[in-house]
């Protein structure tokens, strides 16, 4: 056998291997995303809680609150996160999401399948991360971010403060 077809071996086998590390490392950052995006929409729904307690007990005080603002704030930022990460999951998966109709369509399409939008043709970049990594562990709950937290905190002692005054 001849030096060649070692050679030859050798190069196919490293792009074999190459393109299962590629597959493995976006589904990871698949994973890791879709987690994020869950984490996120918890954090939302918590906000949604203390703000809708808040609406509820003092309509008037709510409307004019620092603590409630701050939270609609902070649900604003999370929705505009989510947006972008559900974003990069489709990409990782090949497909894009219509701007204007939310349908799912293929990366190389120009226009939506379903209304006809004009989709602007994204560049995919490349995802360079390490491969061996352990998966994430799952939990119970997902945590809050520290600036939700406060948040949430915040808002809360001043529906704790309404609750009294109602009483
Ligand atoms: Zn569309």
């Amino acid at each position: 056998m001849s030096e060649d077809f070692f050679g030859d071996l050798s190069k196919q086998l490293g792009v074999a291997a190459q393109t299962a590390v590629d597959k493995t490392s976006s589904f990871i950052e698949q994973q890791k995303t879709s987690i994020k995006i869950s984490a996120a929409l918890h954090e939302v729904e918590k906000m949604y809680q203390v703000i809708g307690e808040m609406v509820v007990l003092d309509p008037e005080g709510a409307s004019s609150s620092e603590n409630v603002k701050n939270l609609v704030a902070e649900v604003l930022q999370k929705k505009a996160e989510i947006e972008a990460m559900k974003k990069d999951v489709a990409k990782m998966r090949g497909v894009k999401i219509c701007e204007v109709c939310g349908n799912r369509i293929r990366l190389e399409d120009m226009y939506c399948s379903k209304c006809g939008a004009e989709a602007p043709v994204e560049e995919v970049e490349e995802v360079v991360e390490e491969v061996v990594e352990e998966a994430p562990a799952e939990e119970a709950e997902a945590p809050i971010s520290e600036e939700v937290a406060e948040a949430i905190a915040a808002a809360k002692a001043e529906v704790e403060a309404a609750k009294e005054d109602a009483e």
